[in-house]
């Protein structure tokens, strides 16, 4: 039977960040994390931003000197974009990821080589990133930016997060 309160645990985020800045890497590499995907659009950088900051072009190159293999997975349908910032940064990624759905997921395994127990899924959105890395067994990251949103649907779609959010006691930001 379908049972609503199993799937927002689902929807738990292993740790929230409001920045990819904010995560410790080295931390998570003592806990046993090689691989890491991230999502691209408002996780890596602004959905409407097509230039790599040089700030986010160290801080990919910090993380493969550190010996973390890196994917980025998408849902975007833009997959010239994705191309670019994948070739921009030197790290694979995957456009039409379909996330949550675990397709994209397991291909980036594969990609990265990586078992899930040793994998983090890096993202801005609680039902696509989170959900479907948790589904898989990944470490979810959930950078949750609180940026307002001007579209109806994606207003909608945070409104939902944020409701899951309260639910699993993250009223306010850590
Ligand atoms: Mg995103």
């Amino acid at each position: 039977m379908f049972n609503l309160n199993a799937l927002i645990e689902k929807c738990r985020p292993g740790l929230i960040v409001r920045d990819i800045r904010e995560i410790d890497f080295r931390s998570l590499k003592a806990r046993g994390i090689n691989a890491l995907i991230f999502d691209i659009d408002d996780t890596l950088l602004p959905r409407a931003v097509n230039d790599i900051s040089p700030d986010l072009f160290e801080r990919i190159a910090t993380l493969k000197q550190e010996g973390f293999r890196l994917c980025l997975t998408s849902n975007s349908r833009h997959p010239l974009r994705v191309k670019y910032i994948g070739k921009t940064l030197g790290v694979p990624a995957i456009s039409f990821g379909f996330k949550p759905l675990p397709f994209a997921f397991r291909r980036s395994l594969e990609i990265l080589q990586a078992e899930p127990a040793e994998t983090a899924m890096i993202g801005d959105q609680l039902f696509m990133d989170i959900l479907g890395a948790n589904l898989v067994g990944l470490y979810s990251i959930f950078v949750w930016h609180k940026i307002p949103e001007s579209f109806a649907p994606r207003i909608w779609m945070r409104e939902a997060e944020n409701r899951v959010l309260s639910k699993l006691g993250f009223s306010a930001l850590p």
